[in-house]
């Protein structure tokens, strides 16, 4: 392994059932064996290269899932069917009834919802706290604590999660940091600065083409394997599996995600600082009066840039609605959540992605109703997309 996530990935040899630059898709639900004795081994996990029944794992999946592994510099993966696949089975592996989870306060909308609705049915109750306050992070602490879960960048605010500091303050504690990666894909490496388990919904970013969900859990063998446990593992027993086609889909979406995030970040960066200078109220981790931009830049793989999201605060969701109808009308974008597609996509995420938390939280995390979260696109002429989008904000009011 080197210590690049491109470098890993480009390293990875390939060859197919029939000789096949591609391995070839494996088209089966459930596998054959020649020795039965082999059957009972494989249930019990002991058997290396034998395939059971794929909502177990399937070759298909375990290619994907190795690349995936490969770039986080983890052990092993298990890719799940989508993002709050990989998230809830983590969550529900890791704790039971009567533990307690330390969690960000600003994450993506469905795990928060998972959090705090659905695992308190459960009796797993969270503390959402301020992840950029280590004091407030320490103190929240209690002995049924198992785990502190954040987002590297969070969502939508772009605050920066500490990841190291976080890692000795989990290490101190004995509990899991658990990353949520979905936003900075090579561009941060958890798993280099202490986390130790890292998830991406691989709908973003990582496929790239906004043509299917997935997700994905990289961590230690051990744990993985706990995963996958027939007996008692949350991923086998909950049942969150990718289907072959789509990972054999996927993996091939993946060996241009170092070209794309290059892109994504260059082409944001571009438009982050000319809206800056224009007057905007822009997020982003890339412009120095990010408040967290000198954090980053010794978290970052530098090459790969501050990444493709940025977020504008327009002052009301009335302008900020009209705003992206009309660069939509434009064709400067899709009106749409998720991200990491070619095409810039943006969305209001008070009445979108973040429309779980409530209002009153939302102003208490400075989630303000004006604010449109851009995910930038690959342009290839970002000048020409900068002043079609500075006409739009012309022609709305708010420049
Ligand atoms: C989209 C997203 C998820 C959920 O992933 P799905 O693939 O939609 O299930 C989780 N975390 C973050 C940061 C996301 O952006």
């Amino acid at each position: 392994m080197t210590n690049k996530p491109a470098n890993n990935i480009q390293d990875l040899q390939y060859f197919g059932e029939f000789g096949g630059v591609n391995p070839s898709i494996s088209d089966s639900a459930t596998y054959t064996f020649l020795h039965a004795k082999t059957m009972l081994d494989t249930f019990e996990g002991h058997a290396e290269g034998c395939y059971l029944y794929s909502r177990h794992t399937s070759p298909s999946n375990l290619y994907l899932s190795k690349a995936l592994a490969a770039m986080e510099f983890t052990e092993t993966a298990n890719v799940a069917a989508s993002g709050m696949g990989a998230i809830t089975s983590v969550i529900l592996q890791v704790c039971g009834a009567g533990d307690h989870i330390i969690s960000a306060r600003t994450i993506y909308g469905g795990t928060y919802a998972f959090l705090k609705n659905f695992a308190p049915k459960l009796n797993i109750n969270t503390s959402f706290v301020d992840i950029t306050s280590l004091e407030k992070v320490e103190a929240a602490i209690n002995p049924s604590t198992k785990m502190i879960y954040c987002e590297a960048i969070s969502n939508p605010l772009l605050e920066i999660a500490n990841l190291s500091a976080l890692s000795k303050i989990a290490k101190k504690y004995d509990i899991l940091l658990v990353v949520d990666n979905t936003f900075s894909p090579m561009i941060i490496s958890p798993q280099k600065l202490g986390a130790n388990i890292t998830i991406h919904s691989l709908t973003k970013f990582i496929n790239g083409t906004n043509d299917t969900v997935g997700g994905v859990v990289c961590g230690s063998q051990k744990f993985i394997d706990s995963l996958r446990n027939v007996n008692d593992g949350a991923a086998m027993l909950l049942g969150p599996v990718m289907d072959s086609f789509r990972a054999a889909s996927i993996l091939k979406n993946l060996r241009t995600l170092h070209i794309r995030m290059k892109k994504h970040s260059e082409n944001a960066l571009y438009l982050a600082r000319h809206f800056e200078n224009d007057g905007l109220k822009v997020v982003y981790p890339g412009l120095e009066s990010h408040k967290d931009h000198k954090l980053f830049k010794s978290m970052f793989n530098v090459e790969y840039g501050f990444g493709g999201i940025l977020t504008i605060d327009v002052g009301n969701l009335e302008k900020a609605n009209e705003l992206m109808e009309l660069m939509q009308n434009e064709n400067l974008g899709y009106l749409a959540v998720s991200l990491g597609f070619y095409k810039t996509l943006f969305s209001a995420p008070g009445t979108s992605t973040s429309s779980e938390i409530p209002v009153e939280e939302q102003a208490a995390m400075g989630l303000s109703n004006g604010i449109i979260r851009f995910s930038i696109g690959l342009d290839n002429d970002i000048e020409r997309t900068y002043k079609s989008m500075k006409d739009c904000m012309k022609q709305v009011g708010v420049l």
